[in-house]
């Protein structure tokens, strides 16, 4: 089943069952400073849990694009080391707001993948929060899920979207992916591992977590789930990671060809495929590179993806060409891409142009400094340094640097930030402005004094 099948699949499994189908939102968050980017399906209906948004309906269903780079959900250092990460994604999902409740949650989701889809019960395990007791029942009396392959467990079933915002209990469902792969069950100390991957997450909203920590109750107990297209891509074509599904197989395909490397099995080129997903949609969904906030999370993918190709050996800008082969992939699912495909791509030739000036400098100075170290840990003048005359995010010097097993010096980076604050603020005090060092053709790259704070910030 290729991955158009499957979303329209769940889509239409969802309208059968009295779900309004409903189309897929902006990754910028409406109206919520709070979040950075729309990281779950249940994002763009916040404020239906919270009854303050009345709908038309009580049940509803999308597939719903997500980034998590940044914020609560940040899978940005995942990327290229599992199987399962993605920064960007879409989460198929069922909501009620205030109708069904737990059981038919679970109900729709074991009918949707055991008949719909047709997946052996035998691969699949549950789990449930420890302190969820009628979950347990259901799985285990009506459901008949086998208890050998069901587990309570703590945190792992809790889920909330940011520090603020609708939460509650969960209940997950993974497919085991055969003891050629390493990992353990869910729960266990080997659970990280890609052998047993968590496919859907069934979430009993019954809180809202204000400011203060405190968990409200939500006007009516809701659900919302969360099944991830890449992840049941991959169980249904019999492929162990996500890269391998058909919608990535063209898109490793350009990167390669776009770099100039043929082994699309390359950890650099599965980062590429990735990261071009992220980056396009952004910038579709009107950000634009920048050194602040949802601006700089995306400047940082940006060029961590350049970074990847440069190490595999492209000498021309590559990123921007791949926009062309995600949209022969998505575009017709996502008109607002297809739509802002020429603006996408000049966008990003700009940003690869820009950090072309400083990124062979700084790799080389990073190389020298590597072969000098002695111990695994960077100094922090020295992050520093790449950050502030050669453009490198502490993300990527710190992804360059754990290719060599090597950490960086965070809080000495901290102090060299300060350190250049301090100046700044002397600086202005004396009438100069050296605060904000304005770019000049490139050669000096912007760092103004308040973005460092918030870069500092968006984690
Ligand atoms: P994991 O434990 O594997 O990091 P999660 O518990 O953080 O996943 P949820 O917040 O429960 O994920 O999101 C619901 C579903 O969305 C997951 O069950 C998974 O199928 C999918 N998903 C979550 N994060 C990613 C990601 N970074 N890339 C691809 N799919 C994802
Ligand atoms: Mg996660
Ligand atoms: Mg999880
Ligand atoms: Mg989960």
């Amino acid at each position: 089943m290729k991955s158009a099948e499957i979303r329209t699949a769940f889509l239409d499994y969802f309208a059968q069952h009295g779900h309004t189908i409903v189309p897929t939102s902006s990754l910028v968050p409406g109206n919520d400073p709070t979040l950075l980017f729309t990281n779950a399906g249940m994002v763009p209906f916040k404020d239906v849990f919270l009854g303050r948004d009345p709908r038309p309906y009580v049940r509803a269903t999308s597939a719903q694009r997500c980034v998590r780079a940044g914020g609560k959900h940040n899978d940005l250092d995942n990327v290229g080391y599992t199987a399962r990460h993605h920064t960007f994604f879409e989460m198929l999902g069922n909501f009620s707001f205030g109708d069904y409740f737990k059981r038919d949650a679970i109900r729709f989701a074991w009918s949707f993948l055991t008949e719909t889809l047709g997946l052996p019960k035998d691969k699949l395990w549950v789990t449930v929060h420890i302190s969820d007791d009628e979950a347990e029942k259901i799985w285990k009396d009506e459901i008949g899920v086998d208890p050998e392959r069901f587990s309570k467990l703590d945190e792992d079933n809790f889920w909330q979207m940011g520090d603020t915002g609708p939460c509650g209990p969960s209940s997950e469902i993974f497919f085991d992916h055969g003891p050629e792969v390493w990992g353990g069950p869910p729960g266990s100390p080997e659970e990280d591992g890609d052998r047993y991957i968590e496919i859907w997450n069934l979430v009993f909203m019954q809180f809202d977590r204000d400011a203060e920590g405190t968990l409200n109750p939500l006007p009516k107990p809701s659900i919302d789930t969360g099944l991830g297209l890449e992840r049941v891509a991959a169980v249904m074509q019999g492929v162990h990671s996500n890269y391998e599904i058909d919608l990535f197989q063209n898109l490793l395909q350009a990167a390669a060809q776009a770099t100039g490397h043929s082994d699309t099995n390359t950890p650099s080129l599965r980062v590429i495929a990735d990261h071009i997903r992220s980056c396009a949609f952004l910038i579709a969904d009107g950000v634009l590179p920048s050194n602040e906030g949802r601006g700089y999370v995306l400047r940082r993918i940006i060029r961590r993806a350049i970074r990847h190709g440069h190490k595999l050996g492209a000498s021309e800008p590559f990123f921007h060409t791949l926009v062309s082969a995600l949209d022969a992939e998505m575009g017709e699912a996502y008109p607002e891409l297809r739509e802002a495909r020429d603006q996408i791509a000049r966008v990003l030739l700009k940003e690869e142009e820009q950090f072309a000036r400083t990124l062979d400098h700084g790799m080389g100075l990073l190389s020298a400094a590597l072969d000098e170290l002695e111990g695994k840990v960077l100094p922090g003048e020295t992050v520093f340094k790449l950050y502030d005359t050669f453009g490198f995010p502490y993300d990527l010097t710190a992804d360059v640097c754990r290719e060599r097993d090597v950490t960086l010096d965070e809080e000495g980076f901290q102090r060299e930030l300060e350190a250049q604050r301090e100046r700044a603020r002397a600086a202005s005090q004396f009438g100069a402005d050296y605060s904000v060092k304005i770019e000049l053709d490139g050669e000096t790259q912007f760092t103004g004094y308040d973005s460092l704070e918030d870069e500092a910030k968006v984690t």
